[in-house]
């Protein structure tokens, strides 16, 4: 079960999760001053200046118990590539300039700290502590449609993870009454995902209008992968709901920040 955490860095956290260093963000906590990205904004760009954007960082980082020097946060663009982490990777996107970008990320390398944005996407982090692996990804209906969550899971079992072990949790994102979509997305979802998974988390009201349910294709790639349903946690946050305590894409449009999920391997596994 989700719960969130008050105090000067709020966030969200899973449970499932708790034996590991991780945690969803609001919109505050942080030192970001712009009107629409106070003030814990986690994405270049935005309005604020590149310092504020990597304190942000540092103060998430820390909240979680993680240490900043061994993350890494590289641009994403709606893709299902998912990048090994080692030690080389440390501060990649953060502290040193890249041109890497995708959308996943896994490690064994202890100390390590993912770390995606989202501002409605759904953000999934998961974790076998058995065998001392974690993911994370940024699924939005590209990804999401594409199994991103599905081939973080295969990834993670190449490093020595366990399907039956591994467990995922499914953070704050756009629910399904705020993400009303067209014809154009139907056909394009049938194309890359098949009618039937479509007709599962499409949703076709009498009035015509069509709704998605990105928080339940998660879940369903996640089953499809194999991991058990008790191991599976769906936080019910929207970001677009929640306008005051998230950033939303859909919402704000471009005047808005970006939030993030981090996890991070104990520096002692
Ligand atoms: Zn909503």
């Amino acid at each position: 079960m989700f719960y969130k955490v008050y105090g000067d860095v709020p966030k969200y956290r899973s449970d499932l999760l708790n034996d590991v260093a991780h945690g969803f963000s609001t919109r505050h906590g942080g030192v970001s001053t712009c009107e629409h990205t106070a003030s814990m904004n986690l994405a270049f760009g935005r309005g604020d200046d590149d310092e504020t954007v990597i304190k942000n960082f540092e103060i998430f980082a820390r909240s979680i118990g993680a240490d900043s020097k061994r993350g890494l946060m590289l641009n994403q663009i709606h893709s299902t590539e998912i990048l090994t982490v080692t030690e080389s990777e440390h501060g990649l996107g953060v502290y040193q300039k890249t041109e890497l970008a995708l959308d996943g990320y896994v490690s064994k390398t202890p100390g390590t700290l993912l770390c995606v944005r989202v501002a409605d996407c759904v953000p999934i982090l998961f974790a076998d502590t058995e065998a001392g692996v974690i993911g994370a990804v940024h699924s939005g209906w590209r990804g999401s449609i594409g199994k991103i969550g599905k081939l973080c899971v295969e990834r993670m079992c190449e490093l020595g993870a366990k399907r039956e072990s591994i467990r995922a949790a499914i953070g704050p994102c756009i629910c399904k009454d705020c993400y009303e979509v067209n014809e154009d997305f139907v056909e394009t979802c049938e194309i890359l995902g098949g009618k039937q998974l479509c007709s599962r988390f499409i949703e076709m009201a009498d009035d015509g209008r069509k709704r998605a349910d990105l928080k339940l294709l998660n879940k369903l790639v996640l089953l499809e992968a194999g991991l058990d349903e008790k191991n599976i946690d769906v936080s019910p946050s929207c970001t677009c709901c929640e306008p005051n305590e998230f950033f939303s894409h859909r919402y704000h449009k471009d005047k808005r920040g970006t939030m993030c999920a981090m996890i991070a391997l104990d520096p002692k596994i």
